[in-house]
């Protein structure tokens, strides 16, 4: 690793406390832990936790486990889990023999709950939810006490063990942590601790029907696991005093682990929802394909519409780790993925709105086989075939008949080079009954092979093409943000600001045939148009491309423009 992705790495808050743990031997190695729950895909906000998560473990020499937070069986499920894994391998991170689950604690924080009622510090109390939220006064009243709150230890652990016993239905009953009603931190007020959920489980089935919540869980899994400095994003500072009093409620037991809690801003992605919700109503209304639509902000969409995992990483790693609520712009994470892809995809001839030419002087029925480099910048990712004939085609775009002072490519009497093969001039255009252009008579300069004039002619554009002998149609499927404006939902119902236009479907484009045999999530170069990955649903009698990225970037001259003014980044 560079000496300066190092040291830029160690500039954020979170490690420069870890820094001063270790230094000050307040920690003897550090313990990390990314906790997704299983309710859904992992998606870009969650990349910025698991590269913090693992990138510090890494760079302090400790390590980082994966949990599973599989407190709330209703919503949680064995493909979320799956899908989950494969996307942080995906990422580039490995928790090694360091996989775990809240479920593997169950039986540990069901006697840690005990024993919270044993030292007078849980109560059973059965007031309906709603009862309970009436009680539980607002920012500026304290709460009341319920009238349950001073049940004796005997009839709480009797009633305790009776709900796992699966005596009373769901909502009956829960097991409330006592700390005090009047507390300034709502947190504090006797929260929730177990609730009954007749439910089964992904991993413990139905051994269990009351679930701890994901307070109860948390901290003490934590603790469980050694985990020294435990990261969340800033929605959990309000609970970190209710973290350190059920750590200190523990039994004691010096062998175990205190963990710290660190909070940090959570990512926020312009026309973009970071929300699990709202990416499960997404899928679950069919406003996408699925979790892996392109359009998602989940990981694995990116990864299917062609983003690469080192992109990711070097987006996060530029946004940083803070406090400070922002909000991201989109173009930061195109500009990642071009530098990523730029020095390594591989360049290809596509296009994506063919209008014919033919090549007047070229021998019908004759082709011949030219050799284009698969990067202009790196000779060891070699060459690759191309076919040249007489009938072509070029990219509608390219042409004008009438082209105004600016426009260099074709256009009658205009000669241009064709990228890895020969100058054409444009002499004829030919238009169907409506006007419409349908094909272009041009001529070539046999001398020109591989794209110079021998008497050093110049001309001022040089053009994509591919050719009518050996062109394989495809679909390209071009995505827009998934909402229309920058904060989507701010005016109430998220769904109303859905872009109807997030998806462009362009069929009858053609590409050259090596493209035939794109692997998805390999992303080429299509020359002058942008960056394109095969689609797991390409066949090879029907390739289907998703447009990655295009090639022009607008976070760069932002960039620029910022630095011209002197401005700090
Ligand atoms: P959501 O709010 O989308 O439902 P969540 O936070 O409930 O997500 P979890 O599976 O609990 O989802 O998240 C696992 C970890 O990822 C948590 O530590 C959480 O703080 C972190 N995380 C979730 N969203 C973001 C985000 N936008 N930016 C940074 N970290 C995030
Ligand atoms: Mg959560």
């Amino acid at each position: 690793m560079a000496d300066t992705e190092t040291a830029e790495a160690g500039r954020d808050f979170i490690r420069e406390i870890i820094r001063e743990d270790i230094a000050a031997g307040r920690c003897q190695g550090v313990v990390t832990r990314f906790p997704p729950e299983p309710n859904g895909f992992l998606h870009i906000g969650h990349a910025k936790s698991i590269c913090l998560n693992f990138g510090a473990a890494q760079e302090f020499a400790g390590r980082c486990h994966l949990r599973f937070d599989d407190t709330n069986p209703i919503k949680e499920e064995q493909a979320f889990i799956d899908a989950i894994q494969r996307d942080v391998r995906w990422l580039g991170f490995d928790w090694g023999e360091h996989l775990y689950h809240a479920s593997d604690y169950f039986e540990q924080l069901y006697a840690w709950a005990e024993h919270l009622i044993a030292t007078g510090r849980a109560y059973v109390d059965d007031l309906t939810p709603e009862q309970m939220r009436a009680m539980r006064g607002t920012l500026t009243e304290p709460g009341q006490d319920s009238p349950f709150r001073g049940r004796g230890v005997a009839e709480n652990l009797d009633l305790f063990r009776r709900m796992r016993a699966g005596e009373f239905p769901n909502g009956a009953r829960v097991l409330r942590a006592r700390i005090d009603m009047a507390a300034g931190n709502i947190n504090l007020r006797d929260p929730v601790l177990y609730r009954i959920l007749h439910a089964t489980h992904p991993r413990t089935g139905d051994a269990w029907c009351i679930y701890p919540t994901y307070d109860f869980a948390h901290g003490q899994s934590d603790a469980i696991e050694g985990v020294t400095h435990s990261l969340c994003t800033l929605e959990f500072e309000d609970h970190r005093p209710l973290y350190e009093w059920l750590l200190d409620s523990l039994p004691a037991d010096p062998a175990r682990a205190r963990p710290r809690q660190y909070e940090f801003a959570r990512l926020n992605l312009a026309y973009t929802v970071l929300s699990k919700r709202v990416l499960t109503q997404l899928v679950q209304q069919g406003h996408v394909r699925g979790w892996d639509d392109p359009r998602m902000p989940t990981l694995a969409g990116m990864r299917r519409r062609g983003v690469p995992a080192a992109a990711l990483r070097e987006f996060v790693r530029r946004i940083g780790v803070a406090r400070a609520y922002s909000v991201v712009d989109m173009a930061m994470l195109d500009h990642a993925v071009r530098e990523t892809l730029n020095p390594v995809a591989p360049r290809r001839l596509a296009v994506l709105h063919p209008l014919r030419v033919v090549i007047e002087n070229y021998p019908e029925g004759d082709t011949e086989i030219l050799t284009a480099a698969n990067h202009p910048d790196d000779p060891d990712a070699g060459t690759r075939t191309i076919t040249f004939g007489r009938v072509l085609y070029v990219e509608r775009e390219d042409f004008m008949e009438e082209p105004p002072k600016k426009f260099f490519r074709l256009s009658p009497g205009r000669e241009v080079r064709l990228r890895y093969g020969y100058f054409i001039t444009c002499t004829q255009v030919v238009k169907d009954a409506a006007g419409e252009v349908v094909e272009l008579r041009c001529t070539y300069d046999p001398a020109s092979r591989g794209g110079n004039a021998p008497d050093g002619r110049r001309v001022q554009a040089t053009l994509h093409w591919v050719s009518a002998a050996d062109a394989c149609p495809a679909e390209i499927r071009f995505y827009n943000p998934l909402f229309t404006r920058p904060d989507p939902g701010a005016e109430g119902d998220v769904m109303a600001d859905l872009n109807p236009d997030s998806l462009e479907v362009l069929t009858g484009c053609l590409v050259e045939p090596a493209l035939a045999l794109a692997e998805p999530g390999e992303t080429v170069q299509f020359e002058r148009t942008g960056y394109f990955c095969a689609d797991p649903e390409s066949r090879p009698d029907r390739l289907v491309f998703n447009r990655t990225v295009g090639l022009r970037d607008t976070w760069a001259r932002v960039q620029d423009a910022g630095a011209k003014a002197g401005k700090p980044r």
